[in-house]
């Protein structure tokens, strides 16, 4: 029985993408390697909505949170983080780590953030340079709106930095129309690929930055990813095979349409929603219109001993279920549904939920 992720990334990889994934090694300096690049980089512009480049980093997402913050900004630079979990924090803490003055807006897992903090915080603190948000924050599930953020903040001169690592693909996404500066995304969530593979698109006005930073960086200096980009190359050596697969996947994404993926998710999500509370389970967000699409976080109400079920989904059906993160991990489950699931891989999953249900019963 293969291992079924019901995790909110990484997901299960198609088989059409294992086939690619086994298939010759190319060169990074010869000219196949070269279309290759420059067809994907036309597909995620795509995916992106954006006309900008889309820099291809050999890295899971948190190099690319870390990326951004090494070629936009120096130490002592204001930012604003909008923290709504898990995800949230950890800009936090890089910023924190590069010593840049770190201002926060700090909400409770599973709120939302209000735009009108954001315009107080910049009445109060006019010189932030930029501002970080997670789009879908998988910690929690919520979905955070980019595009009223984008519209207020293109009247100021800060930045816009959103991290879409789970929200590319399974959300709608316009980085041009919702005039962000900079976006993050990588391989493992939407991309029905490995881990490997992180995406950055960056805006004019980012790039304008670029030279103004001070912060230390050399592998992940986008100044070179560009210069570089021009000739069909990357700087150093690419993760290969991720990005022949890739195309595929890009092929896989673009033809089947974004909008039909999201619709398909959403009504994935609602079936998975319903069928959690019919065997006891208390949804962790209410509001439909702040939900995301790739994660059902939900609540045990003490009628489960998470970890034991975790393990018992794991071991006896080789299936994977996250749990909760921060102060909800021994609270929650999140059912990932990034990978390619049906409404039956749902059904079996609850079966064997009441499974161990009946059987943790006969245990007390
Ligand atoms: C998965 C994820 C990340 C990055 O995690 P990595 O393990 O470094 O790939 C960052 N932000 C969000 C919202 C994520 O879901």
């Amino acid at each position: 029985m293969s291992k079924k992720l019901f995790t909110p990334g990484p997901g299960n990889v198609p088989q059409l993408i294992r086939v690619q994934l086994a298939k010759d090694l190319i060169h990074h300096r010869m000219s196949d390697y070269r279309s290759i690049l420059f067809n994907v980089s036309d597909k995620l512009k795509k995916v992106f909505k954006t006309n900008s480049d889309v820099l291809i980093l050999t890295s899971s997402g948190t190099g690319a949170m870390e990326s951004s913050i090494v070629n936009l900004f120096s130490k002592n630079d204001e930012v604003l983080v909008i923290n709504t979990g898990f995800f949230g924090e950890r800009f936090i803490e890089i910023c924190s780590t590069y010593e840049l003055n770190v201002h926060t807006l700090n909400y409770n897992w599973g709120e939302t953030y209000q735009l009108q903090d954001v315009k107080d915080m910049f009445i109060k603190f006019p010189h932030i340079k930029g501002v970080f948000i997670t789009h879908h924050e998988t910690s929690t599930g919520i979905l955070n709106n980019i595009e009223i953020l984008g519209e207020y903040l293109h009247t100021t001169n800060a930045l816009l930095i959103v991290d879409s690592i789970s929200g590319m693909i399974n959300h709608l996404f316009d980085f041009d129309g919702w005039h962000i500066d900079c976006a993050l995304a990588s391989s493992q969530k939407g991309f029905l690929l490995p881990p490997g593979l992180a995406f950055v698109a960056l805006s004019e006005k980012a790039k304008d930055m670029l030279p103004q930073s001070k912060l230390p960086k050399y592998y992940f200096d986008y100044q070179k990813y560009l210069d570089y980009y021009k000739k069909g190359q990357n700087p150093y050596t690419p993760a290969i095979s991720l990005v022949l697969a890739l195309d595929v996947a890009l092929d896989t994404i673009l033809d089947k349409q974004i909008t039909t993926i999201v619709n398909e998710k959403k009504l994935l999500r609602q079936y998975v929603e319903k069928r959690m509370q019919e065997v006891g389970f208390e949804l962790f967000i209410k509001d439909e219109s702040l939900k995301g699409n790739v994660v059902v976080p939900v609540l045990t109400n003490d009628s489960y001993d998470v970890d034991k079920l975790v393990a018992f989904l794991d071991n006896r059906y080789n299936i994977s279920v996250s749990k909760g993160q921060g102060k909800f991990l021994n609270s929650m489950l999140r059912i990932g549904i990034l990978s390619e699931f049906t409404n039956e891989d749902i059904d079996d999953l609850i079966n064997h939920i009441i499974e161990f249900k009946a059987i943790s019963i006969n245990d007390n």
